[in-house]
């Protein structure tokens, strides 16, 4: 087979950059996934039951890019949906991202009105504070409330996702959900938010149905490399794994999902819930919350987090910490030596925690720079 380009991964990197190559330059491409389906980590389907699961845990679409949103939106209609997180504390049901309208659920009513007020004057209405933030900022008594809430809603969580505890882990990690101060329940507050109307995978049906586009999927690349005559590649999967981890290998987190389908309408009031401290599971998420589905049944997972190994179970965290970047760099090293024939990029390739936008927008970025006006 003789192609132009040859992309490894057809999730949202791959995806993005196949339809740019084959549309707007008008060139030949062959997508290659290992796996049995496109879209990388992105795959809904249905299930037995009929419900729309998202196979690789819950993901909700949200985004500032105005060139973003309206890429994507070339391809899908939108469900609008502002995702909520609670997570249990003591039983009880608490907001995520931690607000003042959790501080009513934990605590009695004149307490959690001094400490709103503290809070408000001490930082403003509607600021958001990363909690290792909090933590240095507070004293008196908004001291005892992030050392609260750092206890109980962040320390155990992340020991159980990371292994790690929040403090050797990059700040971003946990700035990822900042306590907010406002009554603002939602999970993301960026401009755009909504799911596919009709699903991620059909929306990467669209991306991908371009007749210059070829796709092989259940097939390692490395299995049919030398079959096919192409100009260069674009490769989205794991960058150690590429040069054989000649630098060692890179560290990743994985999960393991336990889907169960019961025979009620809904399981739970939002569409995650986390569990800091009871169980081995993190969360539990019900997709239904998401996609709208009408159906007297729901499906729901759990979510456990599991040490990575090659070649054992797929990497879907890398882990964002010093040392982890300094071994990253080693690779990007290599990548440059051989960046006139290979091009990286993705979450896996670039080893950053990308959201779905981020992993699109620097696939269009890379497009513009690298190959729209190059080729
Ligand atoms: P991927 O989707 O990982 O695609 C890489 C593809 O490469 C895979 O299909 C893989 O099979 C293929 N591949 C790898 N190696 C080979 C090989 N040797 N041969 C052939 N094929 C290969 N983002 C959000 O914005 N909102 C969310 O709610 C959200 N939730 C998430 C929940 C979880 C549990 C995870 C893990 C991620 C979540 N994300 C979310 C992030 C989102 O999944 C990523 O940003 C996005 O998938 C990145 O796309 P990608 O194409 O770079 O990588
Ligand atoms: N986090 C936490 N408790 C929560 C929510 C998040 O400790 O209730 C921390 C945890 O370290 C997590 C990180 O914040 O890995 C980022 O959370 P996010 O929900 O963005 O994780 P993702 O959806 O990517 O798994």
């Amino acid at each position: 087979m003789k192609v132009d380009w040859l992309i490894i991964g057809s999730g949202f990197t791959g995806a993005t950059l196949a339809e740019r190559i084959a549309t707007q330059l008008g060139q030949k491409v062959l997508v290659v996934d290992k796996r049995d389906h496109i879209g990388g980590n992105s795959y809904d389907c249905f299930d037995e039951h009929g419900i729309l699961i998202h196979k690789y845990g819950s993901h909700t679409f949200h985004t500032n890019s105005d060139m973003v949103w309206n890429y994507l939106s070339q391809f899908t209609q939108w469900r609008p949906y502002f995702h909520e997180v609670r997570t249990v504390i003591d039983g009880k049901m608490v907001p995520v991202p931690f607000n003042l309208n959790s501080l009513h659920v934990l605590f009695p009513k004149n307490f959690a009105e001094k400490l709103e007020e503290l809070l408000i004057q001490h930082f403003g209405f509607g600021v958001k504070v990363p909690i290792l933030k909090l933590r240095e900022a507070a004293s008196g008594e908004l001291s005892f409330l992030a050392d609260y809430i750092y206890q109980n809603v962040f320390y155990k969580y992340t020991l159980k996702h990371w292994e790690l505890d929040p403090e050797q882990l990059d700040r971003s990690v946990t700035g990822r959900v900042p306590v907010i101060i406002s009554r603002d329940n939602r999970y993301f507050q960026d401009k755009y938010q909504g799911l596919p109307k009709h699903g991620y995978t059909r929306m990467f049906n669209r991306m991908l149905g371009h007749p210059n586009i070829k796709l092989m999927l259940n097939t390692d690349y490395r299995e049919v490399m030398n079959q096919i005559k192409y100009k260069r590649m674009i490769y989205t999967g794991p960058i150690d794994e590429y040069f054989n981890y000649v630098h060692g290998t890179l560290p990743y987190r994985t999960l393991q999902f336990e889907f169960e389908t019961l025979d009620q309408e809904y399981h739970q009031e939002v569409g995650t819930v986390n569990y800091p401290f009871e169980y081995d599971y993190t969360r539990v998420l019900e997709q239904k919350h998401l996609t709208g589905q009408i159906s007297s049944k729901t499906t729901i997972s759990y979510v456990y987090p599991q040490k990575y190994e090659p070649g054992v179970n797929e990497p879907y965290y890398p882990i964002p910490r010093n040392e982890n970047r300094e071994l990253y760099k080693l690779y990007q090293a290599e990548a440059d030596k051989i960046k006139d024939k290979v091009l990286f990029a993705g979450r896996l390739a670039d080893y950053r925690y990308y959201n779905m936008d981020q992993a699109v927008a620097r696939a269009l970025t890379l497009f513009k720079s690298e190959i729209g006006l190059k080729s």
